[in-house]
């Protein structure tokens, strides 16, 4: 039997959806439901300073507000990365029984940027010094009192993904990638761990995003073959930018939360349908009509610039 289809929104709790965090839920919610998918809702709220209830409530009712639906998440917490803790120990010690995890007592700024969900890292590549101490030097660093985070160690190996956008993007592990930290010195769960662990626990076989995450996509797959799954089949979107590059969810002016003041949802549905090459022109129309002229094909991929102070609406 074929596996099901299963997209996913996974949207970080941490401040009001933009423009651009919409225009990726409709085209992962347009891909999974024109080739007669589920979709499924998950909170990504594992950094309880980042993340708050309020914006994840405000994130569910601004998907639903402009049409998009899910089977299966959100409020449920068990689709909620901050409820899903004991998975991620598993995960975390089946690659450990491997071999593969070492603590790291990097800098904080390091550390920071090798477990962002964004591209910029690694800030130094794969052999980090912890990965080289002595059992002496590590238990004397335990004994000091300094937690340490933790990295998985990856292998002298190229991980190709075939974007169903961008086509074939390799990584060589080592030199692209490094070590990278699967649970940070606070006991969070890294993006990456969490995000292998869900996507192959929850059965997603597609997974839609911003071009910005791209980069992560190998050491996903990588993670997930490694923990006995099928990679999920992989599709990246071009980025909504402004003057200062990527929407970032600061910019105020672009929330969902004040558009809704202003537009309708058919009218917003309509102009990210004109953004993404659906539709010649910005009309109004719901996502469910949107399903039958969805295809890749019409999608740029050059990133999408935006006036931040209208949004073009
Ligand atoms: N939660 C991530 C973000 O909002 C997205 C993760 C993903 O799609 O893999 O940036």
């Amino acid at each position: 039997m074929d596996t099901p289809i299963k997209g996913r929104f996974a949207p970080s709790p941490s401040g009001y959806l933009h423009l651009g965090n919409l225009l990726a839920m409709l085209l992962a919610w347009l891909d999974s439901r024109a080739l007669g998918g589920a979709m499924v809702l998950r909170m990504e709220d594992l950094d309880p300073v980042r993340t708050r209830p309020e914006y994840a409530r405000a994130i569910a009712d601004d998907l639903a507000w402009l049409g998009l639906d899910w089977d299966e998440g959100y409020p449920d917490p068990a689709w909620c990365q901050s409820g899903r803790t004991a998975l991620y120990d598993r995960a975390f010690r089946t690659l450990d029984d491997m071999g593969l995890v070492y603590p790291c007592w990097c800098s904080r700024a390091q550390r920071l940027a090798a477990s962002a969900p964004h591209p910029g890292e690694p800030s130094y590549d794969g052999s980090c010094p912890c990965a080289h101490l002595t059992e002496a030097e590590r238990t004397a660093r335990i004994a000091a009192g300094r937690l340490p985070a933790w990295k998985v160690r990856v292998p002298r190996q190229t991980v190709t993904v075939s974007d169903g956008h961008y086509g074939p993007y390799a990584q060589d592990l080592v030199r692209d990638c490094g070590d990278f930290i699967i649970r940070r010195a606070d006991g969070i769960y890294a993006y990456q761990l969490a995000v292998s662990v869900d996507d192959m626990a929850m059965g997603v076989t597609r997974v839609v995003r911003g071009r910005d995450l791209l980069s992560s996509a190998p050491r996903q797959a990588w993670l997930i073959r490694l923990l006995g799954g099928t990679p999920p089949a992989y599709c990246h979107l071009p980025l909504l930018t402004g003057a200062e590059g990527k929407l970032s969810k600061r910019l105020g002016s672009l929330s969902t939360q004040a558009l809704r003041r202003d537009v309708t949802p058919q009218a917003l549905a309509g102009h990210l349908a004109f953004l993404a090459g659906l539709l010649p022109a910005p009309e109004p129309v719901t996502p469910r009509e949107l399903v039958g002229i969805f295809s890749w094909d019409k999608v740029p991929r050059e990133d999408i610039p935006i006036d931040e102070n209208t949004a073009g609406l």
